[in-house]
């Protein structure tokens, strides 16, 4: 009976906790410190700052939004005409993507890449973007195998 309750105390716990927790993007301390602390884990959770909203995808697709320069809501950066008000926008170019490019953005890593790349039995069939592939795992800190599985994944 007693073990019975204990577990159902836990489980409150960690529902408590979870429900605590999701709201601010922190579901798993919740149910974590609530299973563990009870209240005291619920007291804790409510206190922690919300998780950092930047990291999630959708927060990066905001940032690649532009302003319409005419009633200023947010449009993608390639469109001609504003979704809002109808406007026709200036779109914005994309840039290029070169070689050097890809170097000045990551001098630490191109030439491990480049030497990578050299080394491929078949040549990708787009190299800017495999060499840029490769540099971006790289420095996530990736071996130089894993990023070349990971840009070249039909050869694997
Ligand atoms: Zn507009």
């Amino acid at each position: 009976m007693v073990a019975a309750i204990f577990i159902l105390w836990c489980v409150i716990g960690a529902v408590v906790g979870y429900a605590i927790g999701a709201p601010r993007g922190r579901a798993s301390e919740g149910i974590g410190l609530g299973l563990i602390l009870g209240v005291i884990g619920w007291v804790i959770v409510a206190l922690l700052p919300p998780a950092d909203s930047a990291t999630s995808p959708t927060a990066h697709v905001h940032e690649a939004r532009r302003p319409c320069p005419y009633c200023a809501e947010l449009i993608q950066p390639d469109a001609v005409v504003c979704r809002f008000c109808g406007s026709q926008v200036e779109p914005v170019p994309k840039p290029t993507v070169t070689v050097e490019s890809i170097e000045a953005r990551y001098p630490a890593y191109f030439d491990q890449a480049k030497a990578a790349l050299d080394r491929l039995p078949n040549r990708p069939d787009d190299e800017l973007e495999w060499l840029e592939t490769v540099c971006f795992a790289l420095r996530r800190g990736w071996s130089i195998q894993r990023a070349v599985a990971e840009a070249t994944p039909q050869a694997y």
